[in-house]
């Protein structure tokens, strides 16, 4: 394997130490240690040969100056401990992240404006430029002939500047001034145009001179066209022109390469870019330093974080652009699970620590456990069975329990929550309930209250709820009994569940989060009872994410998956209409209405309009209202006072208001069985997992149940994607269908991406495989060495790169 600069450095310090500890112990008998001497000046010399930060430059001259001054065979104490001192700091791993988290500034040619305009893309120090992969490569290898541009096509040219002028013009009612010059050759000539940024380019595009020029041709009128191409200024080829000798005199750094195309700040000049990231590579990527094990560097057969970033940077003239563009190489490979890897390592230490705290160990095997299960007016299914087994096997351990319950919309947590809570209060043990809106902790309490009542006394379980919206009095009184111990599972929002709110015996705290995605505030430990001990964790989802996304987003979660759906249940009808079809949808209103069935209509909220979207929800009731006069309809948003909307709810649940007419505040949970149809207007600003949930919602009754998915202005990937919610009603399929046309933000919805890890190279789907690899390659690692203590400088990165993010505190 190449060495790195650290360990070159490393030799370096190493043999100097061993010059200086002879001088300084100043004993004649000693051999002299030539052969130190002659490792350093060699690795010196070496090192001063490279491209290197000006500051490492010029503390390696300095150590070369004195082991120059230094007499052979003459010790000199001074001499000795001076070259220590000098060289000491050199073997210290700080020095290389220092330079690489030095400004943008430090690089020549990046003033305070450039460096504002790389700030503002998140890039401020030198490491962050080398990581700025290129998106796509632009292959220049080819030079055309300027007879030859094909319009639509991409090329490389090289031409003479035979006119420049400017031209007057107006463009969206506002006077300028374009830039244009006909270049060409003996044969043909084609216009390239500027209508900004005119005054710098007219300065090396001059009558006269030869051009390598680059970009796409256009049509114009009977003629071709360049917009702002990217043209760079070389020698006039030698007499007799053709390609090869344009080649040969043009003699350009980017001619007859791949090149690589960043997305560059506004206004920079896309070859000062890079020229500036060229720069950082040569100088800088020699500093950083890699994290992987060795042994899986070595068995991936990866290459060396800086023969990476220069391979991506500046790609040999045999790359495999299809290759590079889609993030395949092993140059790729390198980085992507280096910065995985980091964020494994954060999330499996942060498990370690979990597994090891002190909990609360019940009886697993009561009695109340299975005859609470035999008392539910359903049959487990095997999966909630096989699940339930996971928890009570949890539930029977010294230690905290974490995990994540994973299961479809309708596929039955809200049984498994109830039974595990059974097994708690059985044991004496209290159990809370944390939803994400106060109208899922209500809706919760009553599924819950309905299911103890069905049992018949079967069901040993006081259940209470506890939101803000109850009266004072009531708040108070529930309080007390929790702090007595005369409630066994409380239901209530986290605000008032998270609190400062005493109970007796806290054992498990279930989180519903139903779609709701807090993954890495979340993922912060729950907090230790006045005890010292930790209650059991369990969290509750219905986003069908693929188990590789779920392993990495609730890294230190184990996960249970309630992979199966209660039999009976029809699959859900899906279809997909227009704006135009307005009457389609009314027709399907009125038929599902007329059978007596209930239908909802609903529409996104969407925080940045949420004015207009209130408005078009409620407009939309009153032309419905309108419409089937016959019928009460209800409108429900997050606006409303929690009484109207409570009541709302419940007009709508009893069966007396036929249509809901809702925002997305029922996304998550409301149950009503004689719902059969659901409207989603907007259908396209929803993510996917969200309308598989909503949709969800209906035929809960045994009836068939239908969703209408109304797309209004929507582009051709987004059509894709609903047309994917007509095919299957299973939702890993969705998310996977969803996943591989949009990408993870998309998918949660926007409110939801900001929960994902920011991953700078890596991403979380496309490297699935990856995610694996450094997620059983960090658990080995913590396994063998839980704070990473034989790691320090890996540990440090992880803290700086995860430590706030993932919540390390406590953490080794
Ligand atoms: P989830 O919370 O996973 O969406 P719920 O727990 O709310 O699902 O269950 C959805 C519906 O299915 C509820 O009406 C519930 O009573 C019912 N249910 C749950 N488990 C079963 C089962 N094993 N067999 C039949 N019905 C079930
Ligand atoms: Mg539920």
């Amino acid at each position: 394997m190449e060495q790195t600069l650290h360990d070159r450095i490393e030799e370096l310090r190493r043999s100097i130490v061993e010059i200086g500890r002879y001088e300084q112990a100043n004993d004649p008998e000693a051999p002299a240690p030539s052969v130190a001497e002659g490792v350093a000046t060699g690795v010196l010399g070496e090192l001063l040969g490279r491209p290197l930060p000006p500051e490492l430059k010029a503390r390696l001259r300095q150590v070369q100056k004195r082991v120059a001054s230094r007499k052979v065979g003459a010790p000199r104490r001074d001499l000795g401990r001076d070259l220590i001192e000098l060289v000491d700091p050199l073997g210290r791993a700080s020095w290389a992240d220092d330079l690489l988290a030095k400004s943008l500034a430090a690089l020549s040619g990046v003033g305070p404006k450039k460096a504002e305009g790389f700030a503002r893309r998140g890039l401020e120090r030198v490491a962050d430029l080398l990581f700025w992969l290129p998106s796509r490569y632009e292959d220049r290898r080819e030079v055309s002939r300027v007879s030859e541009l094909k319009v639509g096509q991409t090329a490389t040219f090289v031409a003479e500047v035979k006119v420049v002028d400017w031209a007057p013009t107006r463009r969206g009612g506002r006077f300028g001034k374009i830039f244009q010059a006909v270049v060409g050759d003996d044969e043909a000539v084609v216009t390239l145009k500027w209508f900004r940024g005119g005054e710098s380019i007219a300065k090396s595009v001059e009558k006269g001179r030869w051009l390598l020029v680059s970009g796409e041709v256009k049509r114009y009128r009977f003629s071709k066209e360049l917009i702002h191409p990217e043209v760079e200024r070389v020698a006039s080829p030698k007499e007799g022109g053709g390609d090869q000798q344009a080649k040969k005199g043009a003699d350009s750094e980017e001619l007859g390469r791949v090149v690589p195309l960043y997305s560059a700040p506004e206004g920079m000049n896309p070859r000062t870019l890079r020229r500036l990231i060229g720069q950082a590579v040569e100088g800088y990527s020699d500093l950083l330093q890699g994290h992987l094990p060795p042994t899986l560097v070595k068995e991936r057969g990866l290459p060396t974080i800086s023969v990476a970033l220069k391979a991506l940077h500046r790609p040999e003239a045999d790359v495999d652009v299809e290759r590079y563009e889609a993030f395949a190489s092993p140059a790729h490979e390198r980085l992507v699970l280096e910065e995985l890897y980091l964020l494994e390592l954060g999330l499996a230490m942060r498990r370690a620590k979990a597994v090891e705290r002190p909990g609360v160990a019940i009886d697993p095997g009561r009695p109340e456990s299975r005859a609470a299960a035999k008392a539910l007016p359903f049959e487990l299914t095997a999966a909630q069975r096989r699940v339930m087994g996971e928890i009570l096997k949890d539930l029977g351990r010294p230690h905290p329990m974490n995990r994540l319950v994973q299961g479809d919309v309708g596929s039955g947590k809200t049984a498994v929550a109830l039974l595990a809570a059974v097994a708690v209060g059985a044991c004496g043990g209290q159990t809370a309930l944390m939803a994400p809106t106060e109208l899922l902790a209500e809706q919760h309490y009553r599924t819950l209250t309905k299911m103890v009542q069905s049992g018949g006394g079967r069901i040993p379980l006081r259940v209470g709820l506890l939101t803000a919206s109850l009266p004072r009095a009531e708040i108070k009184q529930l309080r007390g009994l929790l702090a007595m111990g005369e409630i066994d599972l409380v239901v209530g929002t986290h605000a008032l569940v998270a609190g400062e709110i005493a109970f007796k015996d806290l054992v498990l705290s279930i989180v519903d989060e139903q779609h709701r995605f807090g993954v890495m505030q979340r993922a912060a430990l729950s907090a230790a009872r006045p005890d010292g001990r930790f209650p059991h964790r369990m969290v509750m989802t219905a986003t069908p994410i693929p188990r590789s996304l779920a392993m990495t987003l609730y890294g230190e979660l184990d996960l249970s998956v309630i992979d199966e759906l209660p039999p009976g249940r029809k699959p859900i009808e899906t279809v997909l209409l227009r704006s135009g079809e307005g009457e389609r949808v009314m027709e399907l209103i009125r038929e599902t209405l007329a059978r007596g069935e209930q239908v909802y209509v609903v529409y996104p909220l969407v925080e940045e309009s949420e004015k207009m979207d209130l408005r078009s929800a409620s407009d939309s009731r009153e032309q419905i209202a309108r419409a089937f006069p016959q019928y009460r309809v209800d409108l429900v948003h997050g606006r409303l006072e929690s009484e109207e909307r409570h009541a709302a709810m419940e007009r709508f649940s009893a069966g007396e208001s036929a249509i809901l007419v809702a925002t997305t505040v029922i996304e998550v949970g409301v149950d009503v069985p004689g719902a059969t149809l659901m409207v989603i207007e907007h259908a396209e600003r929803f993510g996917l997992a969200q309308l598989h949930q909503l949709r969800g919602r209906v035929g809960r009754g045994g009836e068939r149940g239908r969703c209408v998915l109304v797309a209004r202005g929507s582009s051709q990937k987004s059509e894709q994607r609903l047309r994917a919610m007509t095919r299957t009603t299973d939702g890993f399929k969705i998310a996977d269908a969803d996943l591989d046309i949009r990408g993870p933000g998309d998918f949660l919805g926007t409110r939801q991406s900001g929960h994902l890890p920011e991953l700078r190279i890596a991403d979380l789907l496309r490297d699935t495989l990856l995610v694996a690899v450094a997620r059983n390659v960090a658990r080995a690692v913590i396994d063998e060495d839980p704070g990473l203590s034989k790691a320090p400088s890996t540990r440090r990165a992880v803290r700086s790169r995860w430590g706030a993010r993932i919540d390390l505190s406590g953490v080794g």
